[in-house]
């Protein structure tokens, strides 16, 4: 088989990849090992939030003011395009506007929080400080004060996925789960991707969007993964 592009993975990554390259008019062909989204996609609590893990007073003194609030800005248009993309493609996927709330659990960590309110404040990022009172008051909880900010949201990342992928079949988009890759070749003419059933893939490009697994294919260690379990608890009846 041949195609412009391969993109390997079908989580909300490969799922929003690809729904971009087939709007830009690529061939696209779509590869999962597993079904789809089946990944962390679809172990996900969903909540879709402008930060990052490294907070903005610290990525400042790490990468320069400027370029530090670019990332939270990032993170705030990246909120806004996916609710804009929801609603341009009316994708019934739970989406929701939500507030956040960032909260100290300790004296010592309301200091720095703090601080980090003052570094979101002053490149308007569209917070507030919350006092231990108002806190306890707007939601039940004891706490040393917190920021609200006031974008963010929630979506169903597994339902999302699905709904893209399928859509976007519909114009052109092949999609492969239950796929073995046994090797992929780069030569001068682009990639060759060859199946474990024995199938060859020749494609231009490959785009890797495989989650926590990719960091499996680098040969350096880039990240220390340590393991995560979500159980969930089926109730017998509603009074259990
Ligand atoms: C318990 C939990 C809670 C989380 N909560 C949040 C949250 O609230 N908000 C948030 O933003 N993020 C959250 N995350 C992280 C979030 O799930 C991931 O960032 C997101 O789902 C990643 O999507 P992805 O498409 O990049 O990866 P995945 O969903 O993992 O998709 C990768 C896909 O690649 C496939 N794949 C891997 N290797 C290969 C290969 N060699 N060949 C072919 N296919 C391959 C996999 O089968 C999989 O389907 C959470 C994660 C977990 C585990």
């Amino acid at each position: 088989m041949s195609t412009d592009i391969v993109v390997m993975g079908g989580g909300i990554t490969g799922a929003l990849i690809s729904d971009a390259l087939v709007s830009e008019g690529y061939k696209t062909m779509l590869l999962d090992k597993r079904d789809i989204a089946w990944g962390s996609t679809a172990a996900t609590t969903s909540m879709l939030q402008y930060e990052i893990d490294v907070p903005l007073y610290q990525l400042s003194k790490k990468i320069g003011e400027e370029a530090a609030a670019l990332c939270y800005r990032s993170g705030i248009k990246a909120i806004r395009e996916l609710e804009q993309l929801i609603k341009d493609g009316n994708i019934d996927c739970g989406f929701q506007k939500k507030t956040s709330l960032y909260l100290a659990h300790t004296e010592i960590a309301s200091k720095w929080l703090y601080q980090e309110f003052e570094a979101r404040q002053q490149h308007r990022l569209g917070v507030k400080w919350l006092s231990p009172s108002a806190i306890k008051t707007e939601y039940g909880l004891n706490s040393y004060g917190g920021i609200l900010s006031k974008t963010a949201a929630s979506v169903d990342a597994y339902k999302l996925a699905h709904e893209l992928i399928h859509r976007n079949t519909k114009k052109g988009l092949e999609v492969y789960d239950q796929v073995e890759i046994k090797n992929v070749k780069h030569n001068n003419s682009g990639i060759v991707i060859n199946l474990k059933s024995g199938c060859q893939i020749n494609a231009k490009k490959i785009i890797y969007c495989t989650g926590y697994e990719t960091v499996k294919m680098f040969k350096e260690p880039i990240a220390d993964l340590h393991s995560t379990f979500c159980m969930r608890k089926r109730r017998r009846n509603k009074d259990q």
